[in-house]
């Protein structure tokens, strides 16, 4: 065990979201895997574990720390120009060969990754917020829902001092936990990596019903949604593949803001190809032409002119000006258009 396992390992506590079952196992359900945990083990994500009988889970610890541009995460519809204080943990329960966060997010599984912690408590999280100014907390860069119990105790300190929760996510959830976070969580982004079963479970280890069961279930619960899905070269570039995901995503709601994003080459795909800004512009239209009313183009800052602007959808007035993660301009009067004062769908006040 590396130092970092031990240190994780001894500052986790008592979670709260599994059961125990009549052999002895412990039912986790704070993700769509479901693990049932034996004595001594750990669940898929690696930082879940049976100590004797309880289930112990990430606490008092942070891997990375720091106030992000919200429009980073990405929210477009979320108060614009405000700032998030991020914070990251280790361990997820996908295996995504193209991670981007893989130093901590793979950082108990695979010896490569490697990530210091720093001990902390959920109220000196709260503070550092708002002493910088930050409006929301985030829980990012891993994947948020194997630490909910750590989010939940952070938010329940933020929330008095009139901040706001953001999860930043893979979706791979469970109603239950959606349920247990929406008192706290208000902003919830969700990754559809493609839309063909058999290739997500191979790419991710995870199921793709579960994350698509995810988008309603958060719709249904109230949440504010945004999707995101990172276009990666002869992987989920098709038009059929981004078609489907676009139709799916019309279906729920055409309101839900969908994130193209360009993928750079890392982790164990390093030989891949970077998106390309055309295939980018493409998946726009096939966004549009499947209904949806928000459709961004990302992680290609000022390369690809007007796909980062919101815009009204009934009388096409430029609403907010975008490139990169920097407002040029907002003209929202209100949440509404102010030439036709329709009703923009958002958090923007
Ligand atoms: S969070 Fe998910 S992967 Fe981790 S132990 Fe719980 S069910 Fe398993």
């Amino acid at each position: 065990m590396t130092s970092v396992e031990e240190a994780v390992q001894k500052l986790a506590q008592e979670g709260e979201l599994y059961e125990k079952e009549p052999d002895g196992r412990l039912h986790c359900w704070a993700c769509g895997h479901e693990c049932r945990i034996l004595e001594g083990k750990t669940g898929i994500c690696r930082v879940r574990f049976n100590r004797k009988g309880k289930l112990m889970v990430p606490d008092g610890y942070v891997c990375g720390l720091q106030a992000d541009p919200i429009e980073k995460k990405p929210f477009f519809h979320v108060l614009p120009g405000e700032s998030a204080l991020s914070f990251g943990m280790l361990g997820c329960n996908f295996s995504c060969r193209f991670c981007q966060n893989w130093l901590s997010s793979q950082a108990l599984r695979d010896p490569g990754a490697d990530a210091g912690i720093r001990e902390i408590q959920p109220g000196q999280i709260a503070a550092l917020a708002k002493e910088n100014g930050c409006r929301v907390i985030a829980s990012t860069y891993n994947e948020p829902l194997v630490s909910s119990e750590w989010a939940v105790k952070i938010l329940r300190q933020a929330k008095p001092l009139g901040l706001r929760g953001a999860f930043v996510s893979n979706g791979h959830a469970t109603r239950k936990t959606l349920e247990y976070l929406r008192p706290w969580v208000d902003f919830y982004k969700v990754d559809i990596k493609g839309f063909d079963e058999a290739k997500y479970r191979q790419m991710t280890g995870g199921q793709m019903s579960r994350v698509l069961g995810t988008i309603e279930d958060l719709i249904d619960l109230g949440f504010w949604v945004e999707v995101v899905t990172l276009v990666i070269p002869g992987w989920n570039d098709s038009d059929q593949e981004l078609g489907a995901i676009a139709r799916f995503l019309a279906k729920v709601s055409k309101d839900i803001p969908w994130h193209v994003t360009a993928y750079h080459p890392d982790y164990r795909m390093d030989d891949s190809r970077p998106t390309p800004p055309e295939t980018l512009r493409r998946a726009c239209a096939i966004g549009q032409s499947a209904g949806l009313r928000f459709v961004y183009a990302g992680n290609l800052a000022g390369r690809l002119p007007d796909s980062e602007d919101t815009v009204c959808p009934s009388c096409k007035k430029l609403l907010i000006e975008r490139s990169g993660f920097m407002i040029r301009a907002n003209r929202l009067s209100n949440g509404c258009c102010p030439k036709c004062a329709t009703k923009i769908p958002g958090v923007w006040e």
